[in-house]
């Protein structure tokens, strides 16, 4: 296993201070290792999230080689060529495992903003202080941005969101956390193959869920509650101005209309179970309302916003990938971790083999699956 830093190197040094996993500790399970702590329904902090998997690659002796740095993978032979910072090694096989999230994906135009308004990306933002004092246009509103947008008006500064096409979900339903009933119904168990679009799944925006102690829901009632100005999608700068969608009517409803189907899905598999005696009753949190107007442009020059944060997705770098298997948008193609190249597989990518494969919990099932494959691969060779 070569690892260009750190065991963990994600949550070492590319993730904000604040941040908890939205995954709750009995959901952090790895091969031969679950969270076994006093607080199994609370989130865990990055640093525990670092430790946690330092103490699995411990337990499960995996011959980690930290600080190497893979430069390229290209076909050679029967196998691979691998090159590293610390030389060449000749594999069979090759398990590319190097994570989704490698960047931040901003849009071509901040290249457009004007110079007087900093712009940071989750990957380099700490916290608060870091930002000027002022308004900050946050932009993006899954996982990342609302939490960050919430953060950043909690400092006490003026905060504006940009909203896209986003997934809206409570964080708790019925009494237990929605990712219980993600989890328990069945529906991240769902195989790729299973999966109407797949496409589209696998691009589906991170949950607007946040972990803190309260279990506090995070969706865009709780952050108009908190004084965030909402705006639509940022389409482009023109002339130092911002232009905004002004299509928030459509985003919210769609966005109410998933939420309701899946708290429905969850309702009518309790009711199969049995359950409902054990559960509160079913509920629907209140519809997003529209702004009674919200502005479609933001002059970048008035000083009115001094910072933009970019929370706009993060996606993979396969830059040192010299194996013909990467699509023009930078995804990597693949058929449930299987790459069309021979003994060539992927892990830890979304919707992998499963919805729960975007997530922590799902690599064990994907990698029994996959290793599977590359052992028959292996066998038929021999
Ligand atoms: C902001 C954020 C929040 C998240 N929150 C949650 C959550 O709440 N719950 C949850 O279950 N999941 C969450 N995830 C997803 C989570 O990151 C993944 O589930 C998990 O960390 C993925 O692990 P990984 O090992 O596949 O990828 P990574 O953690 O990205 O690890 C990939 C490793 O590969 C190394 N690497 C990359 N390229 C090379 C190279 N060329 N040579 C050598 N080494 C290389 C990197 O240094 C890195 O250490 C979150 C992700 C992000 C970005």
């Amino acid at each position: 296993m070569l690892e260009r830093g750190e065991v963990a190197n994600s949550w070492r040094r590319e993730r904000w201070d604040s941040l908890r996993l939205l995954t709750p500790n009995w959901q952090s399970r790895l091969p031969g290792l679950r969270y076994e702590g006093p607080d199994p329904d609370g989130y865990m902090t990055a640093g525990e999230v670092s430790e946690f998997i330092e103490r699995f690659a411990k337990v499960s002796r995996a011959p980690v080689r930290t600080g190497v740095n893979v430069t390229s993978v290209r076909r050679a032979g029967e196998g691979y060529q691998v090159t590293t910072s610390r030389g060449e090694i000749h594999a069979r096989t090759v398990v590319i495992a190097s994570g989704a999230c490698n960047e931040p994906s901003v849009p071509q135009f901040s290249g457009a903003v004007p110079a007087s308004v900093e712009q940071v990306t989750p990957f380099g933002y700490r916290g608060p202080a870091q930002l000027p004092d002022g308004g900050v246009l946050v932009v993006g509103a899954s996982a990342t941005g609302v939490q960050l947008a919430s953060e950043l008006r909690r400092s006490g500064r003026p905060v504006t969101l940009s909203v896209g096409e986003h997934v809206r979900l409570p964080r708790t339903y019925r009494g237990r956390d929605v990712l219980w009933w993600m989890d328990a119904s069945g529906l991240w168990d769902q195989r790729y193959d299973e999966v109407e679009d797949l496409t589209r799944a696998r691009r589906l925006p991170s949950p607007q869920l946040v972990g803190t102690p309260e279990r506090a829901t995070l969706d865009l009632n709780a952050l108009t509650a908190m004084g965030v100005e909402l705006v639509g999608r940022w389409a482009a700068v023109r002339d130092g101005r911002a232009l905004f969608s002004g299509g928030l009517r459509n985003v919210f409803s769609l966005a109410d209309l998933k939420m309701a189907r899946l708290l429905g899905i969850f309702d009518e598999w309790a009711r199969g179970e049995g359950l409902d005696g054990d559960l509160e009753a079913p509920e629907r949190g209140a519809p997003t309302p529209v702004p009674q107007s919200s502005r479609l442009q933001l002059d970048l020059r008035s000083g009115e916003i001094r910072s933009i944060v970019w929370a706009t997705g993060y996606r993979p770098d396969y830059r040192w990938l010299d194996v013909p298997v990467v699509d023009a948008k930078g995804q990597l193609h693949h058929d449930g971790g299987v790459v069309n190249s021979p003994g060539l597989y992927a892990l830890g990518l979304p919707v992998l083999r499963r919805r729960k494969s975007t997530f922590i919990c799902g690599i064990e099932d994907d990698a029994r699956e996959v290793i599977g494959h590359l052992a028959g691969f292996l066998a038929e060779r021999r």
